[in-house]
């Protein structure tokens, strides 16, 4: 349930309807966005009637019950406001959210050598791209597939986030490894295989840095939404949601199906910001470009692209992966795609040119598309 408040409310009466608010044993959490003030009630809300509430205050102007099993995962609990996440990386501030320019993570699966890591984060940062990925632990099918470097990939993922400034997005698979994890990376991944670890998840809450949170590869969207309710109730954390290929009949030609039909739906349900990752989803670095270009077209706020050097020596997921001139190349799109979508920003895509698409004219021959 949140309670909305009139443009103007007094400060000291916010706080006369939280503490009343308290005596129904929910815990008032404030929001002040530009206009309106939103209390939102944590806690079982199932006993108390509105009107109630209501009644509490002239300054109060709605209350919202939040009809999904989600609460705080809901967009009803921002008022339908989209939220963003906030990332202070060592070169710049990056917003990721509906409202803001596309961001772009790129990298190898695995983190495999300090020259490797270091290498690829100049060469995806010089194409365009605002994140570091890379794993240090990694959650391999098999035992006896390479596990990842761990806490010695942290150190090469340091060292890559020292040289290019770039923001570091690593996944932890053991709560053990989170203040090692926490200390280089600016927002950490829980992977589709941990998305309901649900101990995992409750935990990661406290370590106070922003949670990229993949989609379970069998999970429905509630599942998911689910799981991000996990981490928000359990603490102040920022949120990412992360499509990235969920089981379908068909894996003859596809290692997963990319689900784009999540953003839309995503957008009626929740305010968290959305990332689609089109290396895991397809399995196949030829269906990753187009799938990204289809990703922005649909409304993402974020790509998620598996880089690697030599993608035919990779210790994991070299098929998927693209090669840095691959990259290059899906990034001149993305840079056209993300003017045309409203979601450039002037800096991002410098060398981007509209003549890979040649659509100077509209069809009235009136105006043109980006200037
Ligand atoms: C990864 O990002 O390398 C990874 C293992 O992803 P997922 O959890 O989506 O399989
Ligand atoms: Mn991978």
């Amino acid at each position: 349930m949140i309670v909305v408040t009139k443009p103007g409310i007094p400060s000291f009466e916010i706080e006369r309807i939280c503490a009343e608010l308290r005596n129904w044993n929910v815990t008032p959490e404030i929001s002040i966005g530009t206009h309106k003030t939103i209390v939102g009630l944590v806690g079982d809300t199932a006993e108390i009637d509105p009107r109630q509430i209501q009644n509490l205050s002239p300054f109060i102007e709605e209350v919202v019950r939040v009809e999904h099993p989600f609460k705080q995962a809901s967009l009803a609990w921002t008022y339908s406001q989209p939220s963003e996440v906030i990332v202070q990386t060592p070169s710049k501030t990056v917003t990721i959210g509906k409202n803001y320019p596309l961001i772009v993570v790129a990298g190898p699966c695995s983190v495999e050598n300090e020259e490797m890591i270091v290498e690829t984060a100049l060469q995806v940062k010089a194409a365009g791209a605002q994140f570091l990925r890379g794993g240090a632990f990694k959650p391999r099918t098999s035992p006896y597939a390479f596990q990842g470097h761990g806490e010695t990939a942290l150190e090469w993922l340091a060292a890559a986030k020292e040289v290019s400034g770039l923001g570091i997005i690593t996944e932890v698979m053991d709560a053990g490894d989170l203040d090692r994890i926490a200390a280089v990376a600016d927002v950490i991944q829980i992977g589709a295989r941990n998305m309901q670890n649900f101990s995992l998840l409750k935990k990661i809450a406290g370590v106070g840095k922003p949670i990229l949170l993949k989609r379970g590869m069998s999970a429905t969207i509630e599942d998911w939404l689910m799981a991000a309710e996990y981490i928000l109730a359990a603490g102040k954390s920022q949120v990412i949601l992360c499509e990235r290929g969920i089981r379908t009949f068909d894996r003859k030609y596809t290692r997963n199906t990319l689900d784009l039909s999540a953003i839309p739906v995503l957008r009626t349900l929740t305010h968290l910001p959305i990332m689609i990752d089109p290396s895991h989803g397809t399995g196949k670095s030829e269906y990753v470009p187009a799938m990204a270009k289809a990703a922005i077209a649909a409304g993402c706020d974020s790509l998620m692209i598996e880089v690697h050097p030599h993608p035919d020596r990779a210790l994991s997921d070299g098929p998927q992966s693209l090669t840095v001139r691959e990259f290059e190349e899906l990034m001149q799109d993305v840079g056209v795609l993300s003017q045309v979508f409203g979601r450039s920003q002037p800096s991002q895509f410098a060398n981007a040119t509209m003549k890979r698409f040649d659509l100077p004219t509209a069809i009235d021959g009136s105006r043109t598309i980006g200037g």
